[in-house]
Formats: structure tokens, C-alpha cells, sequence
């Protein structure tokens, strides 16, 4: 059932999912909230940004496209959870968009954060607390924020002010540690009988090879199993990316030209080089310990729901096939890192289901011959966070650089102005080749 508000929810939930948008938690999280129905847990998915408008009345038709027509959405999205068997909550905030002019264009939209935000991520932190107050959830998912959307990354921010809360109740319960000292390190293992929090992968960016990583590299939260990440150079990581999103039928409509694409390569050699330094230059702010859940056997049920988002899977995949294709991809590497050689001796099921589903139009079957060792979506659970804000948080920090660009953008809407994200300079590259990169997997 929908809920209508916050003050409407009457009863505990034992899992409480986090979204962004009007489809991410069933494209990120779907396999594992089956699988979790299956066991009879009760879920609650609270989604975000799911007003009709905001603040900015003045958007461009082509920038108001993007975003499509709520009233659908909200349609698409109410039958995908009936078929989740989840119970839902939409908090009725506008998305990016219609926030701040700010993000009117895509390079704003993956790369700033409105001043305005700042309140945002507050009201937000504070609504969670009060839901949580309510739901008494044994586990709590928030998105990780991999591809940087400025919804993604507020959502994001609010999920640590809460966690940070709670770790530091934990602490001065469990041992009488003052939680008011700076740069305190906490740890969410002593919050006794608090919600277990995690962060979920936000498909499909997260699907992407090494934007997981290059996420983890951005927030600085570091891995307590640092071998279930891929480690390898910079160019290896834009390389593989660049392959995998240029797979996509959707990017290649937007970087067709080839100086786009040599710039969209530079563009992810640059952030991929400012992750890895953010990661060295300072203390981490969070510790994670990723957990894998295997989906292989819900996948098609999976498939069958996220199909109910026609009006969203066509722009940013351009068709499920894709989306397999790159979740099995992305559960091959998982399998080979993180499992290696305990899983690679099992083979897979020739008569599952999901395979049968996993071919192009032509009938190829998308993996070829690749073994695959299972099909997986990864979380991971907060251990550990540092209460120090960290100078280089992308939601907090004020950098102070500001393009004429961002200037121009700020009039209109009135309230803000942008605030570079850190290690993101409009400069070198143009705005358009940017934009061109990452259009096809806007939202
Ligand atoms: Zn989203």
C-alpha cells in the first residue's frame, strides 16, 4: 500500500530502501528485495523526488524532457512496487531540475550542488530520523551515489548526517565516549539494537566498470575488504568505462562525434586521476564492508518489473537487454573478485531462466560463451564513520570556484548559486562534451 506521509506510516518495517527517483531502488536493489520478500521481511520504499514541479518555473523544454512526465512516472513506479510486494512512500520533493538552475545543464546536474541543497539535505536527514523513529527497521539502505547525479549525491548526505546520529547515540551509550568531540571516529557496531545502515550501488552507473570505485574514491570511504575492489591504473579504469558506456546505444547517440568521444575519454580520465588523489590526500570518512546477494533466480521476475518503467528504461539504456548485459558483466567481475576461485568451479545453470532473457534481438546470447558464476547486487554496510565534515565533502564544501557559466545559471532561479564539486572544473573540457558523456545515463 501508499502511504501518503511520513505521520502515516502506523506499523515497524523490517528493511527501509531509500530512492532517489522514481525507479532506482527496483534497478539497483530489485533481486535482493525479492529475495527478502520471499523470506517474509516487510519493506518499506520511501522514494524522494516525486513532485511535479519546484522553484524554478523556467525550464527549458529540451532540460524539462529530461525529466518526463511525473503523473506516468508515479504511475509506472506505484505498479512496480505492488509488484515488489513492498509497501511506498513518496516524500513529494522536486528533483534537480526544478530545484536550481544550477542543474539545468548535465554538467551541473553531475558535477555542483546548489547552495540551496545544503537546507535540503538537513530537512531531509531530519525527515529520515523522524521515519526511522517510527519504522524501527532492522536495516536501512541509502544510495552509495555512484555516477554523482545531484539527487543521488543529496539523498546521500542525508543518509550520513543520520548515520552519523545514530553512531554517535550508539557511542555515548555503549561507552560513554563524548560524541561532541571533533573528528571523532564511530563505530555503528556499538549502537546496540539501532538499524543496521547501508549503502546500495545505484544501477546502473554502478554497472559501469569503476565508477563504484571511483564513488568510494570520492567520498573517501574505504573498503574493511579492499580486495573486492578492482585495483588498477587510471587508464585501465577509462578505458574500461569508456568501452562499457559506449555499448550503449544511448551514449553513442550523444557522443557521435569523434572529438566529443576523445574529449568524453579525457573528461573520465581527469575525474577517475582527482578520485585517486582525493582518496590519498585524506583521512577516510567512512568505512564499509560490502555485501554481495546472489539475484540469479529472481532475475526474470526482476525484469518483469522494471519493465513497468517504459518511460525510464528507453532514454537511459535504451532496453533491458542492455541492462542484463551489463549486470552480468558487472557479476562476472564481482564473482572473479570477490569470490574467485571458490565460486569459478560452479557452473551455471544452462536452464535457468534468466538465460533465456539474456539475449540481443538477433538471438546472441549477450555474455557469449563467458562462464558466469551468479548474478549479484552489492551493499555496503557502514561500520565505522568519522563525524569530522571533511573539507573535501562534496554536499558541504565550499570550493569558491565559479565559472561565468554557473554565475549566469544562479540569476533566475534566484535562491542559489552552484558550488563546484570538488575535483570537477568546467575548464578542461567544454560543458557540451561533458554533457555528451554522461546524457546517456542521465538520471
Ligand atoms: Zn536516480
Amino acid at each position: 500500500m501508499r502511504y501518503v506521509s511520513i505521520a502515516a506510516v502506523d506499523r515497524p518495517f523490517d528493511d527501509v530502501y531509500i530512492s532517489p527517483h522514481l525507479d532506482d531502488v527496483a534497478l539497483s536493489c530489485g533481486g535482493r528485495i525479492l529475495s527478502e520478500r520471499a523470506l517474509s521481511r516487510s519493506v518499506l520504499v520511501v522514494t524522494v523526488f516525486t513532485a511535479d514541479a519546484g522553484p524554478c518555473r523556467n525550464i527549458p523544454p529540451r532540460v524539462r524532457a529530461r525529466v518526463g512526465e511525473m503523473e506516468k512516472r508515479r504511475r509506472e513506479d506505484e505498479r512496480a512496487m505492488e509488484r515488489l510486494g513492498v509497501d511506498f512512500l513518496w516524500l513529494g520533493y522536486p528533483e534537480a531540475i526544478f530545484r536550481d538552475r544550477v542543474y539545468h545543464t548535465l554538467y551541473g546536474a553531475f558535477s555542483r550542488m546548489a547552495t540551496s541543497d545544503h537546507d535540503v539535505i538537513a530537512r531531509l536527514a531530519s525527515e529520515f530520523h523522524e521515519l526511522l523513529k517510527r519504522v524501527r527497521p532492522q536495516r536501512v539502505y541509502w544510495p552509495l551515489g555512484v555516477g554523482h547525479h545531484a539527487d543521488h549525491r543529496v539523498v546521500f548526505e542525508a543518509g550520513v548526517r543520520v548515520a552519523e546520529g545514530i553512531a554517535s547515540r550508539g557511542s555515548r551509550e555503549g561507552s560513554g565516549r563524548s560524541a561532541d568531540a571533533p573528528s571523532l571516529s564511530l563505530a555503528l557496531s556499538e549502537c546496540g539494537n539501532g538499524p543496521d545502515l547501508y549503502f546500495y550501488e545505484d544501477a546502473p552507473y554502478a554497472l559501469i566498470p569503476h565508477l563504484v570505485e571511483h564513488r568510494l574514491d570520492m567520498v573517501r570511504a574505504r573498503s574493511l575488504q579492499e580486495h573486492t575492489l578492482e585495483s588498477c591504473s587510471i587508464w585501465a579504469r577509462t578505458r574500461d568505462a569508456y568501452a562499457a558506456m559506449m555499448s550503449l546505444a544511448s551514449v553513442r547517440a550523444e557522443v557521435g562525434r569523434w572529438a566529443w568521444r576523445a574529449a568524453a575519454y579525457g573528461f573520465l580520465l581527469v575525474h577517475f586521476a582527482r578520485g585517486r588523489r582525493a582518496q590519498r590526500r585524506a583521512s577516510p570518512r567512512l568505512w564499509l564492508v560490502p555485501e554481495l546477494c546472489e539475484i540469479g533466480k529472481v532475475l526474470p521476475h526482476k525484469l518483469d518489473i522494471l519493465a513497468e518503467y517504459g518511460s525510464q528504461i528507453a532514454p537511459v539504456l535504451g532496453d533491458l537487454h542492455s541492462y542484463v548485459r551489463l549486470r552480468l558483466a558487472y557479476s562476472q567481475r564481482l564473482a572473479t573478485l570477490a569470490l574467485g576461485h571458490v565460486l569459478s568451479g560452479i557452473p551455471r545453470d544452462p536452464e535457468s531462466a534468466w538465460e533465456s532473457q539474456c539475449r540481443s534481438p538477433e538471438g546472441t546470447p549477450c555474455l557469449e560463451d563467458r562462464p558466469t558464476s551468479g548474478v549479484f547486487e552489492r551493499v555496503w554496510r557502514i561500520v565505522r564513520i568519522n563525524r569530522e565534515i571533511p573539507e573535501t565533502s562534496p554536499a558541504i564544501h565550499r570550493e569558491g570556484v565559479q565559472d561565468q557559466d554557473s554565475d549566469a545559471l544562479g540569476r533566475g532561479c534566484g535562491r542559489s548559486r552552484g558550488e563546484t564539486f570538488p575535483g570537477v572544473h568546467s575548464t578542461i573540457f567544454p560543458a557540451s562534451a561533458e554533457a555528451a558523456t554522461v546524457s546517456g545515463l542521465a538520471r
